[in-house]
């Protein structure tokens, strides 16, 4: 968004905050009125910025919590445009939680959203869950340096943003913070059994059948924990994806290599790894999930899911 469209649109957000606001606060007291107690009290109002925290942070606070997430299931992360009721949402929250690592970055949608929200200062409740993971870096031109954000594509990684989630929410809730030690501990439990068997899988893969290739490369994280490799056809989802360059590049890769598996992910358009299928003779073997879950019922629709779903078909694709 332009600068001056966004000035606009800050206009117009305000304006609806303040009248969406009242008729909040209604709302709420009369509710509370009605049950002669003040339930809000109990229950602690979250946003998160994509679906795969969202999954994570609802683990970890469990009924104590109630979670909107921003950009929508099937989207794309690193670009969204916040709506009047993320605002409002963002505005009312008692904790933010965002991966950072450079993710939410496109036209620094969060950072505005944050400050549109007055969430800023040191104090303000917004949390970063990728707090003390190793951070990888892009490596093409123009990108050199910058952190990949993917991180949660390896589970240890997962694990340390449930260890943050539950740290945040016994900052601003001790009285709950045995629930949330509970709650937190057997998630971990299920996390650590899922990391171990992808070790163990993916040990057995034969020599040459070790390359996976996804439209973006969002498997760095993924690949040096499971001792996989992974090519690309764009490093990172930006405003140049699937230009003729970046297709010759991958399609010389895959033959000179002999390649054989393709994937793609839920949150991108196929249509770029369908031309380096026909351009490279290389087939797709399956869709993998990378910055979103599932829609709720269906597969991948949770964060331990959709690794377990990822760990399945790469596996397969790579070995078939
Ligand atoms: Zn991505």
């Amino acid at each position: 968004m332009k600068k001056r469209g966004f000035f606009i649109f800050l206009g117009i957000i305000s304006t609806l905050l303040l009248l969406v606001g009242c008729a909040d606060n209604d709302n709420s007291s009369s509710k509370a009125e009605a049950k002669g107690t003040n339930d809000s009290e109990d229950t602690l109002l979250v946003v998160t910025t994509y679906s795969i925290i969202y999954d994570i942070v609802k683990n970890v606070g469990g009924e104590h919590v109630e979670i909107h997430s921003l950009a929508p299931i099937g989207s794309n992360p690193h670009e969204y445009e916040p709506l009047p009721e993320d605002v409002q949402k963002s505005t009312d929250a008692d904790a933010i939680f965002y991966n950072g690592l450079n993710l939410e970055a496109g036209n620094s949608w969060f950072d505005n959203l944050v400050e549109t929200a007055g969430k800023t200062g040191d104090n303000a409740p917004v949390f970063r869950v990728s707090e003390g993971v190793e951070p990888m870096y892009l490596t093409t031109e123009g990108n050199e340096g910058e952190e990949d954000p993917h991180a949660w594509l390896d589970i240890q990684n997962g694990i340390k943003y449930a260890e943050n989630a539950r740290d945040a929410f016994i900052s601003i809730d001790p009285d709950n913070e045995e629930i949330y030690r509970e709650n937190t501990e057997s998630y971990i439990a299920e996390l650590e059994e899922l990391h171990e068997k992808a070790i163990d899988q993916f040990s057995n893969l034969p020599d040459g059948k070790n390359v996976l290739v996804t439209s973006e490369g969002a498997f760095k994280y993924f690949s040096n924990a499971y001792g996989i490799d992974a090519e690309y056809i764009w490093e990172i989802n930006q405003e140049n994806q699937g230009t003729p360059e970046q297709v010759t590049r991958i399609v010389d890769i895959i033959k000179e290599n002999g390649l054989e598996a393709l994937f793609v992910e839920t949150s991108i358009d196929p249509r770029s790894m369908e031309m380096v299928a026909n351009e490279s003779g290389a087939d797709i073997k399956g869709e993998v999930f990378t910055d979103s879950l599932g829609k709720p019922g269906e597969d991948g629709d949770t964060y331990l899911k959709m690794m377990e779903w990822n760990i399945e078909t790469i596996y397969n694709g790579l070995t078939e």
